[in-house]
């Protein structure tokens, strides 16, 4: 964590504090300026429950399989990698 982080985490951290001290006037702000109505709007028309299910399952459906995987497998015989070798020790292809 670098010293730029910890700056933006106090900083988003203040300013958090601030809108929830004044969560009413910032919700009268965006119920004048229409952006209550119109994202109520986008709520009716395309968030359904359908669209939501759909959405949630694509997004654990498209994390990558690869990502924090702790076993290694042959891309030729799937066999899987013990060592970390570039070598399989099943049928000696390049991995
Ligand atoms: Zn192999």
């Amino acid at each position: 964590m670098t010293l730029t982080i910890r700056k933006l985490i106090v900083l988003g951290l203040i300013g958090s504090v601030l809108l929830l001290g004044n969560v009413v006037l910032v919700a009268n702000w965006l119920a004048e300026h229409g952006v209550v109505d119109w994202a109520r709007s986008i709520r009716a028309e395309y968030l359904t429950g359908t669209a939501v299910t759909i959405i949630v399952v694509l997004l654990i459906l498209l994390v990558s399989p690869r990502a924090g995987a702790l076993i290694r497998r042959c891309p030729v015989c799937d066999h899987v990698l013990v060592s970390r070798g570039k070598y399989c020790g099943e049928c000696g292809s390049k991995v």
